[in-house]
């Protein structure tokens, strides 16, 4: 507002000051043409027309000379003279007046007098000198010097001036005419520029608070400031243009941003993000659950891979860290280092991978303990055989009892050699799903009831009594019989194994909603509680010695467990040690088994 106010004030300065100049100018031309006319006029006049009257006697004398102007001027000048002018005839000699259309006049002060006096035409505007009634007014001057025959400088100056006072004051007044115009001029462009400012700058402030409140990604509506073709429109069809075209960018790095939150949120694997300078740039939950390192922003990345139990040896660092295995509580983790690079190669941070590895090391260990197991197992019958055979070599064999005793225990050692390899068979087929089973309809109460049946017997023979009981007349399930009796037969010999003479062993069928149970409940040594979970893994054995002993391999159960899963049910223990065991398996009542 205020440059385009300053704008017309100094258009209107400019062209008002450009006509006074040239008006003056115009003036100041014609009045020196009129004012040098009117000396020439006086010239002829007096000067010529003196000398025209005269004979050559008396035009040499001066004091003839110059009354005769003086009488010339005063009767033929005034004639042509008009009012507003001035004129004057001076000698140069005597600097007297020798003729005035007005009075005298001082004219040695007149800058335009002198210069004629030295010989020269001169015109001046704008002096100020007081007319012949001793007011100060302003005028235009014009002095022309005379020359008589011969003489170098000049003999008379005529001198006239005319009055510039009027046009003075048209000037005035023009002046003021042109100063009020420039104060209307800069009212009404004040009006305009405050209506034209104010519709452009309540646009220009809209579109800025429109655009503050706009937030990228948010899905904002487009402004509706101005749909006109102005440049407020244009801009504010340049923004939404922008608005959308930066929004649809931001949606769909949002988007890939989201997703990528969703996979590292859901990852198993635990992440850490580190950049060049070693800051933390990222870390995922299941980095948080599988460490659980707390305040791992605050902590130094050396720190943090040193309270982990990560050692940087020397010569490695962390762009070149092979994998390594921790171990933290009872997990074990694998930490991989992988160093991500720019284009041009260089090593712009380290991702590190915490991969749960627990599962495998424990699958590893049992390997390994099966495989010592085993190589035990087998190996503590072979020893006995061997060493008997030996000995039956060495000259024992000649004793007849001492050796039908020793092939009786070599033959037994062969038998749990054959029988372990039977069971280890057995577990393998489980292990690669070769295992067949033939599934069909059957009735559980009858066939748990014969298998009690023909234990009665070797129950009877090592004085435990075994009873059977169900609170239902038939359980139809679909099973594989002959397994299911080898279940129940390991389960039945745990019991008559582990419990002392006399024992009660109570088989009994119960139903609920979804299954069929088989509780085998012997009143026997019973398990501690921390073997409990464990006395259905392989080879594994309360009391080693006596299983052995007494026949058993360690494998009976983890075989049951496998073929009981194979059933779609499940085989649990509960028990008190010294009061007895309970055996449960549980039986799907309906569809097929698993
Ligand atoms: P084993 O051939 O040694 O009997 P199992 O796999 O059948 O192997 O059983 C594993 C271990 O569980 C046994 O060695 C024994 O210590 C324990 N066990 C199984 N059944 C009973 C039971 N009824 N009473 C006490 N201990 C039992």
């Amino acid at each position: 507002m205020i440059m385009f106010i300053t704008l017309v004030f100094l258009v209107m300065m400019v062209t008002g000051s450009f006509i006074i100049m040239s008006l003056r100018f115009n003036e100041e031309n014609v009045r020196s043409t009129d004012l040098a006319f009117m000396a020439q006029h006086i010239h002829a006049t007096v000067i010529d027309g003196a000398f025209n009257s005269l004979d050559l006697e008396q035009s040499r004398d001066h004091e003839v000379l110059e009354e005769v102007f003086a009488g010339r001027f005063s009767g033929l000048v005034p004639v042509f003279v008009p009012s507003d002018t001035e004129a004057f005839l001076i000698s140069a000699e005597s600097r007297a007046t020798l003729g005035t259309t007005t009075g005298n006049f001082a004219f040695h002060t007149s800058q335009v007098v002198i210069a004629a006096l030295s010989g020269e035409h001169s015109f001046s505007p704008w002096t100020h000198h007081q007319n012949h009634l001793g007011q100060g007014i302003y005028w235009f001057e014009y002095a022309m010097p005379v020359f008589l025959e011969g003489s170098v400088l000049p003999s008379y100056v005529i001198y006239v001036r005319s009055d510039a006072s009027d046009f003075n004051d048209s000037i005035g007044e023009i002046t003021q005419t042109i100063f009020l115009g420039v104060i209307i001029a800069i009212a009404m462009s004040s009006i305009l520029a405050l209506i034209f400012s104010s519709s452009l700058t309540q646009n220009l402030l809209r579109l800025n608070r429109k655009i503050k409140d706009f937030k990228v990604g948010a899905g904002s509506e487009p402004i509706a400031i101005s749909t006109t073709k102005d440049e407020i429109g244009q801009l504010t069809g340049s923004f939404n243009t922008m608005a959308s075209e930066l929004d649809a960018g931001m949606t769909a790095i949002t988007n890939e941003k989201n997703k990528m939150e969703i996979i590292m949120y859901n990852m198993t694997d635990g992440v850490l993000a580190y950049d060049e300078n070693g800051i933390l740039i990222h870390s995922n939950y299941a980095f948080e659950e599988l460490v659980g390192t707390k305040n791992i922003n605050r902590l130094d990345m050396y720190e943090f891979f040193a309270e982990i139990g990560i050692d940087f040896p020397e010569g490695k660092s962390i762009d070149n860290m092979d994998d390594s295995i921790i171990n933290l509580g009872e997990k074990y983790i694998n930490v991989s280092f992988n160093p991500y690079k720019s284009r041009d190669g260089r090593i712009q941070g380290v991702i590190i991978v915490f991969q749960d590895v627990t599962k495998h090391m424990v699958l590893d260990n049992m390997r390994k303990d099966f495989v010592a197991n085993v190589s035990h197992e087998i190996r503590t019958p072979l020893t006995t055989i061997k060493s008997y055979a030996e000995t039956l070599m060495d000259g024992a064999a000649e004793d007849v009892v001492l050796r039908d005793e020793f092939l009786s225990v070599i033959n037994s050692e062969a038998d749990r050699m054959a029988s372990i390899v039977k069971d280890l068979l057995e577990l393998s087929r489980f292990d690669s799903s070769r295992m067949d089973f033939d599934f069909k309809p059957a009735d559980l109460v009858a066939l748990v009831k014969a298998n009690v049946r023909q234990h009665k017997m070797s129950g009877e023979k090592l004085s435990k009594e075994i009873d059977f009981a169900s609170n239902v007349e038939t359980a139809e399930v679909v099973i594989d019989p002959e397994r299911i009796n080898q279940v129940l037969d390991n389960i039945i010999t745990n019991s008559f194994r582990y419990s002392g003479e006399g024992a009660k062993i109570e088989v009994e069928i119960r139903e609920s909603k979804l299954f069929y149970m088989v509780y085998i409940t012997d009143d026997g040594i019973g398990i501690p509680k921390d073997d409990l979970r464990q006395i259905f893994e392989r080879f594994y054995r309360v009391d080693k010695a006596r299983s052995r002993e007494l026949g058993g391999t360690g494998l009976g159960l983890s075989i049951a467990k496998e073929i009981m899963e194979a059933h779609g049910g499940r085989i649990n223990a509960s028990s008190e040690l010294g009061r007895g065991t309970t055996m449960m398996l549980r039986f799907p009542r309906e569809g097929e088994p698993v």
